[in-house]
């Protein structure tokens, strides 16, 4: 089973918006997100579901389809599975203040290895698809890297496809129907 114990110590619930959510039952096909927030800097959520909850890694240049980029992914305190939908603003002063938009949503299946050392896996989202991988470098440090497969490409996707798969809204957007702070919003807009 996964635990929101840092999950929840982390948050207050009357300030924010965010979901207080609970540990579910373990599925079969298991969600995955990936969430643009621009907090105090800009960073791309990526999250599996596993054992309940969603496995949660912060990636700050965001996901890349060339299987050359490396990209650092910090891995962070578990979400509850309610997350998945969030979008929104995280007010000012609470923990990750910012905007958070829905950037990519679907389900993945795990290939080979685990969430102790290095997994591979595949995944079928509405931008992203095929085969990846999360490697562990050093306690928190991940590195979230495209294996080779049909779906590689040099297209910077982060720029490509900015809008919610939600809303289809911008992250400016997002921030403005939520009283966010607009202009923040927007410097991760392309
Ligand atoms: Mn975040």
């Amino acid at each position: 089973m996964g635990s929101l114990k840092d999950y929840v110590a982390k948050r207050r619930f009357a300030s924010t918006p965010e979901p207080r959510g609970r540990v579910e039952k373990a599925r079969r096909d298991r969600l995955f997100v990936i969430q643009k927030h621009r907090a105090t800097a800009l960073h791309y959520d990526f999250r599996l579901e596993d054992a309940g909850v969603l496995r949660s890694w912060a990636v700050p240049k965001g996901p890349s389809l060339d299987p050359a980029e490396k990209r650092l992914a910090m891995q962070v305190e578990d979400h509850p599975l309610d997350y998945a939908t969030f979008e929104g603003v995280i007010p000012e002063g609470e923990y990750g203040g910012g905007t958070v938009m829905v950037w990519d949503i679907g389900t993945w299946e795990p290939v080979e290895g685990d969430f102790d050392k290095a997994i591979r896996f595949v995944l079928r989202g509405k931008k992203l698809h095929g085969a990846w991988r999360l490697v562990r470098t050093a306690g928190r440090k991940w590195l979230l890297i495209k294996s080779r497969d049909r779906y590689v490409s040099t297209d910077d996707i982060a720029a490509t496809k900015p809008r919610s798969v939600l809303s289809r809204r911008l992250m400016a957007g997002i921030a403005k129907a939520s009283g966010g702070n607009v202009e923040k919003a927007a410097t991760a807009d392309p």
